[in-house]
């Protein structure tokens, strides 16, 4: 399988299995593998994906398609990306699908195998059914001997007028003829399975081909499955084939439990996303869709959006997004093609897509449930989608963009339940945190969080306001958009669209009598002014900057166009953040980087000496990516009385960051070699997040 590198940090000529996955390496095996056409049975064009839409990395694993300005360097030693070079290939396939790694060595079968009342497999092997059946007690020798007679007499099948006699059913024919042909019987009453065992067959497999994994060792591949009939050869080959497993069918001597166990243990998988979309495909109403383009009528759409497939494709898709904690949904329209990616811990994964031609009808019907007019198909809308899942609440913001093969669509997911908005919760280190807390803490002055989109910086200041939130103080919001709601703060969502800028929204609040106001970035110099002046007047002031650390802040103000001096008579601190993935906890595996890995760290071999560093091998905790959820890296830039004479006199950032560091300064690269260090992250993390520092 061809390496794909997510910051070009792996090097790609030192294939040893010791290095970190990738997310494209780690999630390829089990997730994607299976080429869609092998998959016996189904018809549907998921039938390959395993899970119902699992994800599968998108691009060559450097998925990083967040947008970032300019210079911002997504990979190491600040090689500035275009935002075009979010990659969007799909992986190379897999030849053959691999089992999940990270499973216990020898997952011991669970299920019992030589239940009571099942008699051992070499007494039944080979038998005349008749004393099969009557060994497995569900006929007495005398039924036995009659149904012998009424063979004698009028021919046919023994199994076959046993059933016509009712006294034997067709699950128990089933039962004997495997174990004459020497299946084995298996009972799973009770049977536990973990989820190593689980995970080694995908879901769509499993419900289509009605088996059940109940032993899987990683080490030798050995997989043991249930089964209701010996005759499903086709699904034993391709798990032999395709998977390379070496596969032992049991046989369910209770078929209903099978299918029980089949259900509750690929749940949400037994109608899944490839189920549905195979359904859209078929739909004969939606197949008016095709080749209509702008002349589809309102009527046609209403229609379309209120189908049934449709709403079960929207309905489904939005609980695997939440289910898989993803943070965004695309829904990308391409000549001929439709795209369904899901972002998930800042990576973007591709799914299985809905057919192309039904992509108005899921415009459409996001449309309807965002309250958004269906017949406006020219210009941009946005709207919010509020649901509750599981007695969840969680907010859908909705984006719709048209574009040039029809309309654009991604759902931001923003789940409450989610965040914890603590600001011990960040992963700020103690002396990092007491620093902050003192910072926000201060009676006036602005503090800025810094850091491209989708960088935490959100989190870290709603996570402050509520540190700060009592009801001795007002606090009051301009947001674009409201992210979170918080009791008793006073939340403004600008709307540029009418005139209610950030800058506008401000002016007003100031006659609020606020002790603590958020403006949720300072854009141009009039918000930057009115900052200043509210910060001047006594009010503690947070905002938000898009620069690629904290000393850039600085530079970024002044280009705004304001003054040195106001600049260093109000900022108090600069705090820089980016996210980076915490390495799974179930996977986490201890390994010898390569000197190339170090080398894009700028550490020798030395430097690590005695110190441990880890990867995540890829589990089914976190599908297979070796990572589950982020961590903030952070970098605080504190304003002394020397660091602000030296912004008087127009000193750059470079001087701005040396004098920092040499005050103590940790940078947001520093901070992630500890988290390295710690266990916490990979060094592709954080080469991917982290700039290369200048000096
Ligand atoms: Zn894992």
């Amino acid at each position: 399988m061809s390496r794909a590198t997510p910051s070009g940090a792996t090097p790609p000529n030192s294939p040893t299995p010791r290095q970190p996955a990738t997310p494209a390496q780690a999630a390829a095996p089990h997730r994607m593998a299976v080429p869609v056409t092998s998959v016996p049975v189904t018809r549907t064009p998921s039938a390959g994906t395993p899970g119902a839409g699992a994800p599968r990395p998108s691009g060559n694993g450097n998925a990083v398609a967040a947008p970032r300005p300019a210079g911002q360097a997504p990979a190491s030693g600040g090689a500035a990306s275009s935002p075009s070079a979010a990659p969007t290939a799909k992986p190379p396939a897999a030849p053959t699908a691999k089992p999940p790694a990270g499973a216990a060595a020898g997952a011991a079968p669970q299920a019992r195998q030589a239940p009571r009342g099942l008699p051992p497999i070499s007494e039944l092997k080979n038998r005349p059914l008749g004393r099969i059946l009557h060994k497995m007690g569900k006929v007495t020798r005398e039924q036995y001997t009659e149904a012998l007679s009424i063979q004698k007499q009028k021919g046919g099948l023994l199994g076959r007028i046993l059933i016509d006699m009712g006294l034997i059913k067709e699950a128990d024919l089933n039962i004997a003829l495997a174990a004459q042909q020497g299946f084995e019987l298996v009972d799973l009453a009770g049977v536990e399975l973990d989820a190593a065992t689980i995970g080694a067959v995908q879901a769509q497999f499993a419900t289509t081909n009605k088996i059940l994994p109940i032993s899987f060792d990683p080490a030798t591949k050995h997989l043991v499955v249930a089964m209701a009939s010996h005759e499903n050869f086709r699904a034993l080959d391709d798990l032999r084939s395709l998977m390379q497993y070496q596969v032992t069918a049991k046989i369910a001597s209770d078929p209903d439990l099978l299918e029980r166990l089949i259900a509750k243990n690929y749940q949400s998988a037994t109608e899944g996303i490839g189920d549905i979309l195979g359904e859209l495909q078929q739909d004969d109403a939606l197949k008016d869709l095709k080749n209509r383009g702008e002349s589809i009528d309102i009527d046609s759409l209403e229609e379309a959006a209120n189908s049934n497939p449709v709403r079960k494709l929207i309905n489904l898709v939005l609980l695997q997004a939440i289910k898989d904690k993803a943070s965004d949904i695309h829904f990308e329209p391409f000549e001929g093609e439709f795209k369904m990616r899901y972002r998930i811990d800042g990576v973007l994964y591709e799914m299985m897509p809905p057919p192309a031609h039904i992509a108005p009808a899921i415009s459409s019907r996001i449309k309807v449930m965002a309250n958004l007019d269906i017949a406006e198909r020219r210009l941009p809308q946005d709207g919010r989608i509020e649901l509750s899942v599981n007695n969840q609440p969680i907010d859908l913001r909705v984006s719709v963009l048209p574009t040039m093969f029809g309309e654009s669509v991604v759902m931001r997911v923003l789940d409450r339940s989610n965040v914890s908005l603590d600001l011990d919760k960040l992963g700020m280190r103690e002396d990092d945190l007491n620093i902050t807390r003192q910072l926000i803490h201060k009676p006036n002055g602005i503090v800025v969080v810094t850091g491209p989109t989708g960088c935490g910086k959100t989190t870290t200041l709603y996570s402050a306001l509520r540190e700060l939130n009592d009801p001795s103080s007002k606090l009051i919001s301009a947001e674009d958009p409201v992210e979170y709601d918080i009791d008793g703060v006073v939340q403004c969502q600008i709307k540029p669209d009418i005139d209610l800028t950030f800058a506008r929204i401000l002016r007003s609040m100031l006659r609020q009598d606020p002790d603590i106001i958020l403006v949720g970035e300072i854009r141009d110099k009039e918000t930057a002014e009115i900052a200043v002046q509210a910060s001047l007047t006594g009010h503690l002031v947070f905002s938000t900057l898009h620069t690629n650390d904290a000393p850039s802040a600085i530079a970024r103000l002044l280009d705004l166009g304001l003054e040195p001096f106001l600049v260093t008579a109000t900022i108090e601190g600069v705090v820089a953040e980016r996210l980076v993935r915490k390495i799974c906890l179930h996977c986490k595996t201890e390994y010898t980087p390569t000197v190339e890995q170090l080398m894009e760290l700028e550490l020798r071999p030395e430097d690590i000496a005695g110190k441990k560093l880890y990867y995540g091998k890829g589990c089914s905790n976190c599908n297979n990516t070796g990572y589950r959820g982020r961590i903030g890296m952070f970098e605080i830039m504190l304003l002394d009385d020397d660091l602000r004479d030296m912004i008087i006199q127009h000193a750059s950032t470079q001087v701005l960051r040396m004098e920092s560091k040499k005050r103590g300064m940790r940078s947001l690269r520093q901070c992630g070699l500890l988290s390295i260090y710690d266990g916490i992250t990979t060094i592709e993390e954080v080469v991917r997040e982290t700039m290369m520092e200048e000096e």
